[in-house]
Order: C-alpha cells, then structure tokens, then sequence
C-alpha cells in the first residue's frame, strides 16, 4: 500500500510535469472504485488548468480553480506519466490527456482507490474533514501528541496509525518510529511521558522526511511506486537482528497489522 512518503512523492513529480498544463481530455473506463467514479470527469475536465498538486494525508487534490480532483491510490492504485498516447492496459482506468500530450493514467488492480470531483472547501469534504493534522505540518509535535494520548488506553501504535489523530502515518511507518523513540508498539497510549511524545513526534517527522528525500532524488521508473528501503531498520525484518542489540526482534499481530519490535531495545 502507498505510504505518505510514496503519495508525496508522486505529488512532488506530478507537480513538477503538470502544474499550469490543461486537462484535454479524459476517458473513465470504470464505474465505480471505492467510490462510484463521476462519470461527468469527460465534460468538467477539459479545458481546466491544474493550478496545484496538494496533498492531505494519503489523498492527492488537483486544484483546477473552481474544484479539485481527488485521488487516492487504495491499496494497489498508482499514477503512471507517459509522454504520449498509448493503448490501455488491464487495470489502467483512468486516463487524463493534457494540452501538451501527456498522458497521466490511473492504474488499480485492487480497486480500492478513489477518483472524484469536488467544490467548495476541502477541509469541509467528508473524506478528508475528520483528518488530523499533518505529521510534517506545524501543528504535530510532542506537545500535541501528549495531548492526544492522555486517559487513551488504546495501543501507542495504533494512536499514531489513527488518521483522525495524524494524517497518513501506515503501518511500515509507524514500526520504524516507534523502534527509533525506543518505544514498544503495545504499550497503553496514555503512558507516554511528555519526553516520549517529544522523541515520537520528531521520529515520525524524522522517518517520513528522510523517505520523501529518498524517493526524490533517487532515480526509479515515471511509473514505479517503490517503497524506500534503505530507511527501514525493523519493518519486514522479524526475526532478524536489531540492528541496535543484535537480538532477534520481535514479530507479532497489532490491531490485524504485522508489528516488528525489539523488547530489548523498546521499553
Ligand atoms: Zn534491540
């Protein structure tokens, strides 16, 4: 599943190709995702200019003046830039022609993305109004997160998953932060001390900084939604050596999600 660092990475790209560019045409060749697909994306679309690429957590918002279009890529979704028209494969959705030729087409096996169409005020649109603050953003940081964990009996790991209290941390992210702030994933949320929450809060912006730069400057495939592995020192690795004690760590199941720790290391 595309991670925060992967979805900014791709706004990061998309924006450097398509902002100021016009869409020229679309074809939808789905009827629904998650969401039913607007079938009225062919008639809005064309002639709009793309003024911006935002992002809010794991969703992509193309601001094209008097509304935006939103995508999300599920689980198994990306967005593919060709430089010209070619016939669609299995799985490819979506295509958005620009003025210029290019060609950015949705891909998802799994169908679990969304594309939509919007006006009016995203912080009021239902998918995103309940999204809590951006982990790279001013407001996330140890006070905030002490706040948010007081009287929570609810898993450290699974506080910080929650994307109503920071946007867009999954789950490969929050085993590595919690493994650099030496905090076990289980432990009761309300337990922090204000110094954890310090540590957490900088590890998590820590962690998705150094994955975003990673993705930016290495040089994968237009098309590729790679992970960033050179940042992971626990995730995929149970049973392996913690590469702070050299035990085994630990693999179990939290909250249905694969949990990777060291008892030695993380208290
Ligand atoms: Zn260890």
């Amino acid at each position: 599943m595309p991670e925060l660092p992967e979805v900014e990475v791709t706004r990061l790209r998309l924006g450097q190709e398509l902002v100021g560019k016009r869409f020229a045409r679309v074809e939808v060749r789905v009827a629904k995702l998650r969401l039913p697909v607007p079938p009225e994306l062919v008639t809005i679309l064309p002639g709009l200019e793309v003024r911006g690429i935002e992002r809010r957590g794991k969703y992509l918002l193309f601001d094209c003046g008097n509304g935006r279009l939103l995508v999300h890529l599920g689980m198994t979704g990306f967005l593919r830039l060709l430089s010209g028209v070619s016939p669609p494969g299995k799985h490819d959705h979506l295509d958005f022609v620009f003025n210029d030729g290019q060609l950015l087409r949705f891909h998802d096996p799994r169908k679990f993305g969304i594309v939509t169409w919007f006006t009016g005020d995203p912080d009021q649109h239902p998918l995103l109004a309940g999204i809590g603050p951006e982990p790279l953003g001013p407001v996330f940081d140890g006070s905030y997160l002490l706040d948010a964990s007081r009287n929570r009996k609810v898993a450290v790991k699974q506080l910080i998953m929650n994307s109503a209290v920071v946007a867009g941390v999954g789950n490969i992210y929050a085993n590595e932060s919690l493994f650099r702030a030496r905090i076990l994933p289980e432990r009761a949320a309300g337990t922090l001390t204000r110094a954890e929450c310090t540590e957490l809060a900088a590890v998590i912006r820590e962690v998705l900084a150094e994955s975003i730069k990673e993705g930016s400057t290495c040089n994968v495939a237009e098309e590729t939604v790679a992970y960033y592995p050179q940042v992971f020192r626990v995730y995929g690795r149970g049973g392996k050596a913690c590469p702070g004690c050299g035990e085994p760590l630990d693999e179990s199941r939290l909250g249905n999600r694969s949990t990777v720790y060291c008892r030695n290391c993380q208290k």
